[in-house]
């Protein structure tokens, strides 16, 4: 059986970064990315939807190590799939990622102080089998196979076309026809302008409205500073430009609803007038008690002024053989209706891990600084913020990784455990938002707790000071030898300061 220091799995954005991480931090280990599909890039491989295009601007999706050069901030798919592709080839992962190697289960042996892992494609009778020291899940937090489509009366009756956005058609003709996108999240607000261009008309139809916010598709301060200085510091300064930014509205946000309210709504009456921004863009909740939407340079609005979309809020009753019937009467015909209802929230894809024979129920675990589990030893997932871009976090958490593997290489530990014993540390639940996809959720994901190290900061400047610079034997996390007794735990003194 190959074994290696370390096992990736997943070659999406995160992956990618893992292993550019470790060529960059701790060259002397071997490790390999296994990667369930035939491509490498996960999300910005598999969505291929019409405008496909991140939400967060690039200076923060970005990875910290490699600078975005594209003056766009808000960046295409393919443009997003390219840049993780250039990462790959710039430090020589291509040849250390295995394709086709879904991995399905992890076994952790305490007395070997290592995983086995075996993986193989969806035909594979007998699957392949890997052991490592340690496992760093970069597997993403939904499901590949299908997205989320909820049970609507009569669905099966509709002759039209039906899209689900994670499985869009390559040859898929929309000119002319009438579309029916149904939805209002990311999604949504992405696929009406970028399908208006050729439809006949798009009407989004959302069950209840959500912020909608306009921004500037280039950043003209990040454009500026990189004709004067050199690419990598441009790029910081860029970073921790829209790091702080993003901070300070999220926490305005949070303190001052009512003001972020009127100022976002002010924004949308300017673009739409006040009748559609009453009805259409004027949610019940407060900003980011669910994902703000962000559109480039108006292009929602746009097209809505244009009159190539509309929106319409309103219940399903039923669906027809030509459209949706609406609770309110109202009809609304189409060709093709697109159910940009969102995704399955999957943690770990499917794979179960196993410690010495019992298998791991991870509602049952307790995150330990957003990424490793209560119990179980040498894991480490890549799970990104909510409420800022998803690669801020994994960033840290390939650092931190690093740093946990030079620790316990120094100190010759073979395994480390987050071990919840302070009695005074409550589960929460470990996200906050109220969107569907996030409560549909809940009761499968690990808690957080009340406290520190188990509680989830969602702030990039706290956990910076936590993961690059707080101490890695903190009292929580228990190391061990290789068949030994439990260091760690109380013994902070002892076993000595990283
Ligand atoms: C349409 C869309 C737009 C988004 N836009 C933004 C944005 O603007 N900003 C932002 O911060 N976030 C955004 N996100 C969230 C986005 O998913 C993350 O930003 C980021 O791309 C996640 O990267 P990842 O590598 O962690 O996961 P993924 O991109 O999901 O990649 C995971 C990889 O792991 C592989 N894998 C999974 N399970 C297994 C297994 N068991 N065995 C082997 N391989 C496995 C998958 O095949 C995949 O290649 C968006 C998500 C979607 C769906």
């Amino acid at each position: 059986m190959e074994h290696f220091d370390v096992l990736i799995v997943g070659a999406g954005l995160s992956g990618i970064g893992a292993g550019a991480h470790l060529r960059m931090e701790c060259p002397n280990k071997s490790f390999a990315i296994l990667e369930g599909r035939q491509a490498m890039g996960g999300t910005w491989d598999l969505f291929r939807y019409p405008g496909i295009r991140s939400d967060s601007d690039m200076y923060t999706l970005g990875y910290r190590f490699r600078p975005w050069q594209d003056p766009k901030a808000i960046a295409d798919g393919p443009s997003i799939l390219q840049y993780i592709r250039d990462t790959a080839e710039e430090f020589d992962l291509t040849e250390k990622i295995r394709y086709n190697h879904r991995v399905r289960r992890a076994d952790w042996s305490s007395e070997d102080s290592c995983w086995t892992v075996e993986s193989g494609n969806d035909n594979a009778s007998e699957p392949t089998r890997y052991t490592c020291n340690f496992l760093y899940l970069c597997t993403g937090y939904y499901e590949y196979e299908d997205g989320y489509t909820p049970e609507w009366p009569d669905f099966e009756k509709y002759k039209g076309t039906v899209v689900h956005p994670q499985k869009w058609p390559e040859n898929l003709d929309y000119t002319g026809k009438r579309v029916v996108v149904i939805g209002s999240g990311a999604t949504a607000v992405t696929l009406v302008p970028a399908m208006a261009e050729k439809a006949g008309h798009v009407t989004m139809l959302q069950r209840s409205p959500s912020y909608v916010v306009s921004l500037p598709s280039q950043d003209k301060i990040a454009n500026l500073l990189r004709r004067f200085l050199p690419a990598k510091a441009a790029y910081t300064i860029s970073r921790w430009k829209n790091v702080l930014w993003g901070m300070f509205f999220y926490n305005l946000s949070r303190k001052r609803p009512a003001l972020m309210k009127r100022i976002i709504a002010k924004g949308v009456k300017k673009e739409v007038g006040e009748e559609i921004a009453e009805t259409h863009f004027k949610p019940s909740y407060d900003p980011w008690d669910q994902r703000l939407c962000l559109v480039p340079d108006s292009d929602l609005f746009r097209s809505i002024r244009d009159g190539r979309a509309s929106v319409v809020t309103g219940q399903i009753e039923s669906f027809t053989e030509t459209g949706v019937r609406l609770a309110s009467g109202e009809h609304l015909d189409a060709d093709i209706i697109v159910t940009a209802t969102g995704l399955v929230v999957k943690l770990m894809a499917g794979l179960q891990l196993v410690v010495d024979g019992k298998p791991v129920d991870l509602s049952k675990t307790m995150a330990y600084k957003g990424m490793m589990y209560s119990d179980v030893p040498n894991v480490a997932s890549a799970f990104g913020y909510t409420n800022a871009s998803w690669t801020l976090k994994c960033d840290l958490t390939a650092q931190y990784v690093c740093r946990l593997l030079k620790f316990m290489d120094r100190n010759g530990y073979a395994s480390c455990t987050p071990r919840l014993s302070d009695p005074t540390v409550k589960p929460e639940p470990v996200l906050d938002f109220t969107s569907g996809y996030v409560q549909r959720a809940l009761p499968t994901l690990p808690k957080q707790g009340s406290k520190m190290p188990w509680r989830l900061h969602q702030n990039y400047v706290k956990d910076l000071s936590m993961l690059r610079y707080g101490r890695l034997d903190d009292g929580t996390m228990e190391f061990r030898r290789r068949q030994q007794a439990r260091i760690g735990i109380g013994t902070r003194k002892r076993s000595g300061v990283e």
